[in-house]
């Protein structure tokens, strides 16, 4: 069964503090140039839905449509924000009964745009819908991209560029920055109000429970521990993990910035904006906790009646954040190196390995993919001692295991991806774009969709890229 756009907007039951719906921008010469055929049949579009560009372009207002007030830490200062470029069209209410936010981004200026121009460039989108579709079928929750239009406008970006809007699809756009703007801008009712909203929306079966709101803040803090585990063990680093861009819904959302590491250091940054490494990647566990403590913070007077009391639960739900991520992270680890079952003095040899992969500067993903090949000899820490010592203690652990190998390829192939979005590739996808030119685009989508799958000739898509004389950088 189809259907076309079936819009409702639940989310304007909130008080009107929460968003803005001003007029829309219309574009002069909207152009269809992707399209998510695959994201579009689980929406159960049909054909007058799939072909409506003005819509993607925003050129038509709708009764649903509303632009979102937020606030937000970003890199670590309180700041009220607010959709300053986007405009969610409405919640789409599949065949199948899944209700799904949908948001353009760029569509033009609004309530919150503090003097930016509500517009957004083709590469940028282009980025979006690259990275959202290698983080969906890697397995890892992700807000996904179902369009993107040129709009035929020019837009000012360090020189001219072509103006774009990317059509995106989330489970909602309630972040933990809602709930600091509910708190900042509003009453606690307003607070109240959102977080039975959000529970609506995401954990329905708490609706009633006398804890409701202890369990939902439990639930939110379960997600992302997982979220951010699943980012770690692909090497993704987000580059701008402020609060107004972590999900209650526990997708992720906004590649800007981002970048899957290459070269293996903990230490690494890609994003041009973080001067500090804030968002390194081994910083990322650390600050996916820091940001629940800030929703935490704002949910403190739903929790209990005193504030000692609350304060003591909201500890207690963000230490078993650090719990529950470490055993995401460490089985994940464990997983990447064909054990099933994560037991003591595991943790020590995937640390090792980690090291070794630092002290050499190993590719992190064609590693183990070298490993999951058994192709060992490849890796430059073979030929220490030290490396040769990990390898047979590996062998050993998996001797111990005893599984037949093709049990523990099989683990290996579903937890190590063959191929991720090289940043080169990336880079390459997007130039052309730009140009106008979107074949490079949609041949690295086609490997992207497949990455586990160790049958696929991935040609030249695996390799690390061109020896850099400089630290890639993102903006
Ligand atoms: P982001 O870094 O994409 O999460 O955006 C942070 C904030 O800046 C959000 O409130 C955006 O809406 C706003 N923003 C980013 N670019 C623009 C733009 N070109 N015009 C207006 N607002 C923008
Ligand atoms: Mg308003
Ligand atoms: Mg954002």
């Amino acid at each position: 069964m189809t259907t076309n756009w079936n819009f409702e907007a639940t989310y304007l039951d909130l008080r009107d503090i929460f968003y803005d719906r001003g007029p829309v921008h219309p574009v002069d010469k909207p152009e269809l140039v992707l399209w998510n055929e695959a994201l579009a049949e689980t929406l159960g579009l049909d054909a007058v839905a799939r072909q409506d560009v003005a819509l993607f372009a925003g050129n038509r207002q709708t009764d649903t449509s509303f632009s979102q007030a937020y606030a937000g830490h970003q890199f670590g200062h309180f700041t009220m924000l607010g959709d300053g470029r986007a405009l969610v069209l409405g919640e789409h209410v599949a065949p199948n009964g899944k209700r799904v936010d949908v948001q353009l981004k760029g569509s033009g200026p609004t309530e919150y745009s503090r003097g930016g121009d509500g517009r957004a460039a083709v590469g940028p989108m282009v980025r979006e819908f690259l990275i959202s579709e290698a983080m969906h079928a890697l397995g890892i929750p992700t807000n996904r991209a179902l369009a993107v239009v040129t709009t035929g406008e020019p837009i000012m970006r360090q020189g001219p560029k072509h103006g774009a809007i990317l059509t995106r699809v989330a489970a909602s756009h309630l972040r933990v920055g809602t709930f600091q703007y509910a708190a900042a801008a509003g009453s606690i009712d307003d607070v109240i109000a959102l977080a039975d909203y959000a529970i609506q929306r995401h954990d329905p079966d708490l609706e009633g429970e006398p804890n409701r709101y202890e369990q939902f803040l439990g639930r939110v803090i379960t997600r992302q521990a997982k979220l951010i585990a699943d980012w770690q063990l692909v090497g993704f680093i987000h580059g701008v993990m402020n609060t107004d861009n972590t999900f209650i819904s526990g997708e992720g959302i906004d590649y800007g910035p981002c970048a899957f590491m290459d070269t293996y250091h903990p230490n690494t940054v890609f994003s041009s904006i973080d001067r500090e490494g804030r968002y390194a990647y081994a910083n990322q566990p650390y600050i996916g906790s820091w940001n629940l403590a800030r929703l935490a913070e704002t949910l403190l007077p739903l929790l209990a009646d005193t504030q000692e009391t609350a304060v003591d639960i909201a500890n207690k739900l963000l230490n078993d954040y650090t719990e529950t991520y470490k055993e995401a992270y460490f089985t994940g680890l464990a997983h990447k190196i064909g054990l099933y079952v994560r037991k003591d003095g595991d943790d020590e040899l995937t640390d090792e390995l980690l090291r070794l992969m630092m002290e050499s500067e190993a590719d992190f993903t064609n590693t183990f993919r070298a490993l999951t090949l058994g192709d060992t000899n490849s890796l430059a820490f073979a030929k220490q001692d030290d490396g040769k010592a990990w390898l047979s203690a590996w062998q050993k652990r998996l001797g111990d295991q005893g599984l037949p190998d093709e049990d523990v390829i099989r683990l290996m192939r579903q937890h190590n991806p063959a191929v991720i979005p090289r940043n080169h590739h990336v880079e390459t996808a997007l130039t052309a774009a730009e140009r106008g030119d979107f074949n490079p685009t949609h041949a690295l989508l086609d490997v992207l969709r497949k990455p586990y799958d160790y049958e696929a000739d991935y040609g030249r898509y695996v390799s690390p890229g061109p020896p850099r004389t400089y630290p890639y950088q993102t903006f």
